[in-house]
């Protein structure tokens, strides 16, 4: 079964150690029927959740797990808002939905903290903005583009950093420039899941974990999910698995990649380590293709994470990269204790946009994020829910909907990952 053999039980996270908000699920022990059945209480299903039973929705959520379980309490809590794209290159490969896709991108973040607001969610959310710092000069150009596009998009809050305010920026020298993204912020991502889920049954929501999904078969206008513990039955499904998705649903896992992403979180640092480290707070994460991006929390330690091993770590040793970037960037965390690293799988699709599906009716599936789920999973479930409660066609949604491109045989892909990540590690360096 896919939780036994994950690396979280090898690798607990510092999420995990921490969250103040506790676990409200349960484990089934019968049958159940419901309207609408989600699977997977990550940001995604756990929003589709909060949004159905605001409609006043008979819902129940599942997951192998438990809430944050995946990839939603695993990640290093960077709220970013947006799309990647801008507001041209949206239109111009979605066509007349490309301007309100823009528009629902952009509103992302301020989704996620009105809900941390309206259900009093305690994981540690500050609005203290993203740096996007450039690691050479062909960073910067992209830098550049991407803050020229913006502006042109309408998009405020954003200003551009030369070398200098970088660095202040930081807390290090590494970077020949960046800008700030002021609107954008950071949490702690389990107790984040995990007080969704708490908002999600006081809505009245049935919240069980330790509960994986073995199959899902139809007969009639019925979904039945099949578990170990007992069937469930309902009429619409919702699967919220993302890269977790495997023989669930094909159609999903066959057009998404997946690979781990690995984090290691210092042991909180003495003050004159500590405040002369992203002073005010931002997190960052840079340019380069095979991104670093790091936090630091309100305890102050440094987490700290970049692509990791396709399969997930076996061993610490499988940290060292992550652990030598962190001290290139910071040497004055040489020698500063590791005390958690984790890792976790991102899906991703060949054109790093998620997507919403439907690919049969009263079936849905929103999946994708490609290491941009935060703040995005949040308002895709929140939108999905709505549509599902509203009735509403998936073609009037303003995100791309429909499959994701198609990928290569399967038995390509990870060669693939492993050949990609060395030339684009090697391509970092130079350009
Ligand atoms: C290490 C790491 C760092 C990241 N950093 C960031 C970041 O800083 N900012 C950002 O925006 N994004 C980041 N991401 C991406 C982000 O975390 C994901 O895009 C997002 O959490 C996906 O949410 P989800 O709800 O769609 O899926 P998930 O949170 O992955 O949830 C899927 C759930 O489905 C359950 N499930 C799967 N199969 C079954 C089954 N058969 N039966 C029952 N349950 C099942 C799983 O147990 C799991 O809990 C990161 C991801 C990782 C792994």
């Amino acid at each position: 079964m896919y939780i036994d053999k994950d690396c979280i039980n090898r690798f607990p996270s510092l999420w995990m150690e921490t969250s103040t908000e506790a676990d409200v699920s349960v484990p089934l022990d019968s049958d159940a029927t419901a309207e609408i059945a989600i699977i997977g209480e990550g940001f995604t299903g756990l929003c589709c959740a909060i949004s159905l039973a605001e409609a006043r929705r008979d819902v129940v959520l599942v997951d192998g797990g438990g809430p944050g379980w995946g990839g939603s309490g695993r990640n290093s809590g960077a709220v970013i808002r947006g799309f990647k794209m801008g507001r041209t290159a949206l239109s111009a490969k979605f066509g007349d939905t490309g301007d309100a896709m823009f528009e629902f991108g952009a509103r992302n973040a301020d989704m996620l903290y009105s809900l941390v607001e309206r259900f009093g969610i305690d994981c540690q959310l500050r609005k203290t903005g993203w740096v996007l710092p450039a690691h050479n000069n062909a960073g910067m150009k992209i830098v550049q583009e991407r803050y020229s596009t913006w502006l042109k998009d309408g998009i405020s809050g954003v200003d551009l950093l030369d070398r200098q305010q970088t660095a202040e920026a930081l807390g290090s020298e590494a970077y020949v420039g960046g800008l700030i993204d002021r609107a954008c912020g950071v949490l702690q991502p389990f107790a984040y899941a995990r007080g969704l889920a708490r908002a999600a049954k006081s809505l009245g929501v049935r919240v069980y974990g330790k509960t994986r999904v073995t199959s899902k078969t139809r007969m009639g206008d019925r979904w039945h999910l099949h578990t170990p513990a007992g069937r469930i039955t309902a009429k619409t499904v919702v699967i919220a698995t993302d890269a977790w998705t495997g023989g669930l649903e094909p159609r999903v896992a066959d057009r998404m990649l997946s690979t781990h992403s690995q984090i290691v979180a210092t042991e909180p640092l003495p003050a004159r380590i500590a405040d002369t480290i992203l002073p005010n707070g931002p997190c960052a994460s840079d340019s380069r293709r095979i991104l670093l991006y790091w936090n630091k929390t309100p305890d102050n330690r440094i987490v700290f994470g970049t692509r990791g091993k396709v399969d997930g770590p076996t061993s610490d040793i499988d940290f060292s990269h992550v652990e030598k970037a962190m001290t290139d960037i910071y040497p004055a965390l040489q020698g500063a204790a590791i005390t958690h690293r984790w890792g976790g799988k991102i899906g991703l699709t060949r054109d790093f946009m998620p997507r919403i599906l439907q690919p049969e009716p009263d079936l849905w599936t929103a999946h994708g994020y490609s290491g941009r789920g935060v703040a995005m999973g949040t308002a895709f479930g929140l939108l999905l829910g709505e549509a599902i409660a509203a009735g509403n066609s998936i073609d009037t949604l303003p995100v791309p909907v429909g499959p994701a491109p198609d990928l290569p045989p399967k038995i390509t892909h990870r060669a693939g990952i492993v050949a990609t990540t060395i030339w684009y590690r090697l391509l970092d360096r130079w350009m």
